[in-house]
């Protein structure tokens, strides 16, 4: 390709601090866990990622186990990288994980450093690198010892093949745990990557305030919910969307009337501000500087471009806030 990135990407969008780490994040990062697998259309993956980049979007979040199948999104973005990107790898923060099921028999589950070698090792292979940014264990692991866990991604990082560690969807205590013993391990965690939206707000109480103390930073995943806090699925589900898909992740039945009366107030609030439901969906996870990033997920360009523009919205103020909590009680 003869992609050229827009020479104004980096004053598109604040990057913000991650925790106590030298690394700063851009406040909105693109996810390729959905429409990126086998047979996504490479002219519009090629589009998102340059969009993505244009935009100041430094940030890819992948994981072993993106597709369908399995492995394919790493594959996908592996080949636009490959095509274009190549030259701005010293530009890019490329995250993938292991930790839900990627192969047959013992060593493909879990968070044993048998399977989180081999898996790291089989993702650089498909991404055609020799080193990622930020390798996650992508959840908790009861049968493994915390201490393998974290010894195995603290020797990634020695090894070079990874040059932060994260944690994904551990629950605040066990995250502070396993925390406290990389950090012993001289490889610091980065960021616990959680879900958190306007209807995902369970980090809120306990697990925010742990990741500000220890100094590590917060990557919020699926802040629209999926789609849901967007203006996608008021009159009724387009053809072309998650919930229309093949997707497990997003069924029509979730979307009840009860959540459509909140996402209908949501998105009239969004309208008295003169701006997008997803925008407002953004602005709540960022408005604490403890997240680092918000992950979004993206169907075409235009949704990436969407979301940065988010950033230049006025802020939620205390009185903004206060009407959405009450649409959300
Ligand atoms: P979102 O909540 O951002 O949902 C993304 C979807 O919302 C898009 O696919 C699109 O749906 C819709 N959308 C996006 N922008 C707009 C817009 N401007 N207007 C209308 N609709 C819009 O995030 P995801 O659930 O996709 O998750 C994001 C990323 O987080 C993942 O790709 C992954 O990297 C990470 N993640 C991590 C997990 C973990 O366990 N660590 C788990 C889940 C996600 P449509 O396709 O219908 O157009």
């Amino acid at each position: 390709d003869n992609y050229l990135a827009a020479p104004d990407r980096y004053q598109r969008q604040p990057y913000r601090a991650v925790g106590r780490h030298g690394l700063r994040l851009p406040s909105i990062g693109l996810g390729l866990w959905h429409n990126f697998g086998e047979g996504s259309d490479p002219a519009k993956v090629k589009a998102m990622v340059h969009q993505a980049f244009d935009l100041g979007i430094t940030h890819f979040d992948l994981a072993n186990n993106y597709g369908p199948p399995p492995g394919s999104a790493e594959t996908t973005f592996g080949t636009v990288l490959k095509r274009s990107l190549a030259p701005y790898r010293d530009e890019l923060i490329i995250a993938s994980k292991a930790g839900y099921v990627m192969w047959d028999g013992p060593y493909g589950d879990g968070g044993s450093a048998k399977y989180l070698f081999a898996s790291l090792h089989q993702s650089l292979r498909r991404l055609g690198l020799d080193y990622v940014d930020i390798f996650y264990h992508h959840r908790p692991d009861s049968r493994t010892p915390l201490e393998e866990t974290c010894q195995a991604l603290a020797l990634m990082v020695r090894q070079g093949k990874a040059l932060y560690v994260g944690l994904s969807n551990y629950p605040a205590e066990l995250a502070a745990r396993a925390a406290t013993r990389l950090a012993e391990l001289g490889t610091p965690c980065l960021v616990n990557q959680l879900k958190y939206s306007l209807f995902q707000r369970e980090i809120e109480a306990e697990t925010l305030p742990v990741c500000r103390e220890q100094g590590v930073g917060v990557v919020a995943f699926s802040p629209l919910a999926g789609g849901l806090l967007s203006d996608r699925y008021l009159a009724g589900i387009p053809a072309d969307s998650r919930a229309a898909s093949a997707s497990p992740f997003l069924q029509p039945d979730q979307i009840t009337p009860e959540k459509l009366v909140r996402i209908r107030a949501l998105h009239a609030l969004a309208q008295q501000r003169g701006q997008e439901l997803s925008q407002l969906a953004l602005q709540w996870v960022l408005r604490d500087p403890v997240v680092s990033c918000a992950l979004i997920g993206a169907s075409n360009p235009q949704q990436i471009a969407s979301a940065v523009d988010a950033l230049n919205l006025p802020p939620l103020d205390a009185e903004w806030q206060q009407k959405i909590l009450a649409v959300l009680r």
